[in-house]
């Protein structure tokens, strides 16, 4: 109905004449908005709730001054932020993120993907993103800990377990985490789930390292075995060497697939013979090296400088793994000149608009990011569910629900997508199943 595409658009003309230079926000709102109007249609009281105006608006906003003293005695100063998104159907929830790209345009997409990738997951989180535009490569674990604890020095009195809880993201792992868990522990004097992907002498869970990496792999081969596709002996090219393309990885290989790439933000391995798994994890988790340095121990394996060439490498199925907007046109052309089969976003925001267009008019199954990357969330929303019951359950007992959130998803995508009339169309399937849970919450507790 004309009426709904008139509603979505003035509400998209709308947030680019009030913030004119958030791109990437403005591109995530277009993508999700435009694919849930069939469910606009089926409830016309949303656009009389102005629904899509206060989906799109964050509840609030916090951004503040992150002063820290560099090894040199030097002050340094930089910007923290945190976007609370939505607490539609449970305590915000949602990775922090340390780059120097991060602003309120790319945290408001991210708090915003958050929000739908929650709301699919089942479990009682709602949505928000935060981080710093602080950037970690090259500093000391010295600097590291001074900058995440004047970070929580301030952040402390925005969050809680029942509230907003933090997790990591790009920038973000296992070290950042503990050293923000200790600054709040110590400024509230109190014991609480408030972060999740803590260490697992402290409250973290098991599996919640691999979760993400592995959710993605559960999604991928659901979808591949709804099209009857095995994804036993396929080649599959990954980009990213940090935690999700790691993990990514390793269920890819256990799977029975040849994983051949990988890569860091210099350049990528190409691995004919199929990536060392244990060579990874040896430079970036334990020596926190460059990717390069592969080629050392495997001479028959290629590095080639530069990310985006591998998109270039001939795979069955591709699974961008590192960061937003990697996989664009161009590449996206090249993967289905090459005999693509499946692309499965690990990271956030992966592949741009044009580029899913033309994967999925070119009939490459598509596995979108808030869907697929849903895993990682989810355990840390089991981490939470642990840290009440002040319990910790097994890694199988939390990879076997792992498992069956991630068959629950990519049930919702289908379905969602056969019930509005886009069959196969994960990615508006998810958008429209996230968004009717989210819309059907914010309509029930009004405004
Ligand atoms: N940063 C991850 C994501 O994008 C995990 C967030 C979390 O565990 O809260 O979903």
């Amino acid at each position: 109905m004309a009426d709904m595409k008139a509603y979505v658009q003035q509400v998209l003309d709308e947030i680019v004449k009030r913030d004119p230079d958030q791109k990437e926000f403005h591109n995530t709102a277009k993508e999700i908005l435009t694919s849930i109007i069939p469910v606009l249609e089926a409830h016309p009281e949303y656009q009389k709730d102005r629904l899509l105006e206060r989906f799109l608006e964050p509840e609030r906003t916090v951004i503040f001054r992150v002063p820290w003293v560099d090894d040199n005695g030097d002050l340094q100063v930089n910007r923290g932020f945190r976007v609370q998104m939505s607490s539609a159907i449970g305590p915000y929830k949602g990775g922090l993120r340390f780059h120097p790209s991060v602003n309120l345009s790319i945290l408001k997409f991210l708090a915003t993907e958050q929000v739908l990738k929650n709301a699919l997951s089942g479990l009682p989180i709602g949505g928000g993103k935060g981080g710093s535009d602080f950037d970690p490569k090259g500093k000391s674990d010295g600097e590291v800990m001074r900058f995440c604890q004047s970070f929580m020095t301030e952040l402390y009195r925005h969050i809680g377990a029942d509230t907003d809880v933090p997790a990591g993201d790009i920038g973000v792992g296992g070290r950042e985490i503990g050293y923000l868990f200790g600054q709040y522990k110590r400024i509230r004097d109190t014991y609480e789930g408030v972060l999740t992907g803590k260490g697992l002498t402290f409250g973290g869970s098991l599996a919640r390292t691999e979760a993400t990496g592995y959710g993605l792999l559960y999604f991928v081969k659901d979808m591949l075995d709804d099209n009857n596709i095995d994804i036993k002996g396929k080649t599959v090219a990954v980009s990213g060497a940090g935690n999700v393309a790691t993990y990514a990885i390793e269920k890819a290989q256990q799977m029975g697939a040849k994983v051949v790439t990988c890569s860091d933000s210099n350049g990528y391995v190409y691995d004919p013979e199929g990536i060392d798994l244990d060579l990874v994890k040896d430079i970036k988790e334990v020596r926190r090296g460059r990717i390069k340095e592969y080629v050392e121990k495997h001479p028959k394996a290629e590095y080639h400088e530069g990310c985006k060439g591998v998109w270039t490498v001939k795979c069955d199925i591709a699974l961008p793994c590192a960061t937003q907007n990697e996989l664009d046109l161009e590449s996206a052309k090249t993967l289905v000149a090459n005999g693509v089969k499946a692309v499965g976003e690990g990271a956030n925001m992966p592949s741009t608009l044009d580029a899913i267009e033309y994967l999925q008019s070119n009939g490459v199954l598509f596995a979108p990011a808030k869907a697929a990357n849903a895993g990682g969330v989810s355990v840390s929303a089991l981490e939470m569910s642990q840290n009440s019951e002040r319990l910790s359950w097994t890694f199988e007992e939390v990879d076997h629900r792992l498992k069956g959130i991630m068959d629950n998803i990519y049930a919702q995508a289908k379905g969602c997508a056969e019930k509005y009339g886009c069959k196969g169309n994960l990615l508006a399937g998810a958008n429209m199943a996230g968004f009717a849970k989210i819309a059907e919450a914010m309509h029930a507790q009004g405004w």
